[in-house]
């Protein structure tokens, strides 16, 4: 069979050591199942194996293949609508205790990286940057927001204070969270995959599972294999094609694009970002950036489908990162990458069942780092018989995309160019 490896990221090249795990053969049995070895599938199987459980994991290609060993590694709180939009959607009683989980990812990350010694960067402090007074207002509203649910470690700047932590003119303002953060991402995937591992989980690579086989007893297939299981946890995201059709009907993958320049001088790159602080700004279409440890700018943006052409990549990305740095203009691009996350209609993710044993999360819709955290110990507990928390997730309204699966792309581009627009004129 042919082997898939990581795309040609700086991620991939900067990778900690980790073995090849072998292609499932044969037929195996297990508590859980769990398809998918991206942060969803990853967190679920930790908190699981922490439990008593027996897991083992199916992936396609290799852990954290997915945009989990791709991202712009931003740890980024709450979800990609916020906590006064859930409020408006679900019961009271859920609205609070996702309200309460929305800051509990960042933490369950730290956690993990102390707990299980992960060598991933991990750096704290993360600003939402605003362009117009009106996003600004918007960072007002999402400070009392977010402070109504006990979340303290934030301050808004002003254009003085924001060009202290930023060198570029181009905001009025931000939002400083010090709680956010970042880190390599495909570092992250790796040591949680090494510690699944050092507690008797069983991951296997290269191994795309072509067909579930639903009821009281599960069988998960690949080629040359199956795992029969007492539950099946899905976690395939972006990347899991038709698998379940109930779940392609209503997401959609869309591209977004990172670049890395070579490594900054010192001064240079400390005259950027001088607390070192991730930073993504408000617009819907927004780009995000960040220095990696070995001090290159890690910088993406906007939604591209396609796009998988490292020079193209450049083309549509290495703008964006000039008209916020100017001052790189002779720096050189070294990795260009593209990676897919799972838009929804709402924006919102998508958590739930399909009948009593198969469970599935996806759609966190471009910001995941800390949602796939949290919704991992979320699953495990319902697999543990507590679903309260689970629950209130799956209490969050599904959509199908209007048209099917044929009208998607243009719909959302529609969408896209809407919002894009929309920043544009500052509305
Ligand atoms: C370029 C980019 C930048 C981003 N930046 C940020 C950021 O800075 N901050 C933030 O919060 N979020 C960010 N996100 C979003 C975040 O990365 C994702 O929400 C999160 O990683 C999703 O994790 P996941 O485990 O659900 O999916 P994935 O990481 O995509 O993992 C899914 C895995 O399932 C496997 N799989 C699929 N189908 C099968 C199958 N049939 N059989 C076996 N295995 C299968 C895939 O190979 C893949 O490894 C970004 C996303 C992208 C693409």
């Amino acid at each position: 069979m042919t082997h898939t490896a990581y795309p040609q990221s700086y991620y991939a090249a900067s990778a900690n050591p980790a073995p090849e795990r072998p292609e499932l053969q044969g037929e195996t049995e297990t508590d859980v199942c769990i398809v998918g070895a991206g942060y969803t599938g990853l967190s679920t199987a930790l908190f699981l194996l922490e439990n008593g459980f027996r897991v083992t994991i199916l992936e396609a290609a290799k852990v954290g293949f997915g945009a989990s060993g791709r991202n712009g590694g931003q740890i980024v709180n709450s979800y990609s609508r916020d906590i006064d939009t859930i409020e408006r959607s679900i019961s009271p009683k859920n609205a609070k205790l996702l309200g309460d989980m929305a800051f509990e990812g960042g933490r369950i990350i730290r956690q993990r990286v102390s707990h299980y010694g992960i060598q991933c960067d991990l750096k704290d402090g993360g600003v939402f940057a605003a362009f117009t007074k009106k996003q600004m207002a918007h960072l007002e509203a999402q400070k009392r927001l977010w402070e109504r649910y006990g979340h303290t470690q934030l301050e808004l700047l002003d254009a003085k204070r924001i060009r202290e932590v930023v060198a570029t003119d181009n905001y009025i303002g931000g939002m400083l969270d010090m709680s956010g953060g970042h880190i390599h991402p495909l570092n992250l995937a790796l040591g949680e995959a090494a510690a699944i591992e050092s507690l008797g989980g069983v991951i296997h690579e290269q191994s795309p599972v072509i067909r579930i086989d639903r009821g009281a007893n599960p069988v998960v297939h690949t080629a040359r294999g199956r795992v029969k299981a007492r539950f099946v946890v899905v976690a395939g995201n972006a990347y899991l094609g038709n698998l379940l059709p109930e779940l392609a009907a209503k997401s959609m993958p869309c591209g977004t694009q990172v670049i890395a320049t070579e490594p900054l001088d010192e001064e240079l790159a400390r005259s950027l970002l001088p607390q070192d602080y991730c930073v993504e700004d408000c617009n819907y279409l927004l780009d995000y950036y960040r220095l990696s440890a070995d001090r290159r700018l890690i910088y993406g943006g906007g939604v591209v489908y396609g796009a998988r052409d490292p020079a193209n990549i450049e083309a549509i990305i290495r703008p964006k990162m000039l008209k916020t740095f100017p001052q790189l203009k002779n720096v050189k691009i070294d990795y260009a990458w593209t990676g897919n996350f799972l838009l929804t209609l709402s924006r919102l993710p998508q958590v739930g069942r399909l009948g009593d044993n198969l469970y599935y999360s996806q759609g966190c819709s471009g910001h995941g780092v800390t949602f796939t955290h949290v919704v991992g110990k979320a699953l495990a507990e319902a697999l543990r018989g507590q679903a309260e928390r689970f629950d209130a997730f799956a209490e969050l309204p599904h959509y199908p995309f209007p048209g099917g699966r044929l009208f998607r792309v243009p719909f959302t581009a529609m969408g896209a160019w809407y919002y894009d627009l929309r920043d544009k004129l500052g509305i």
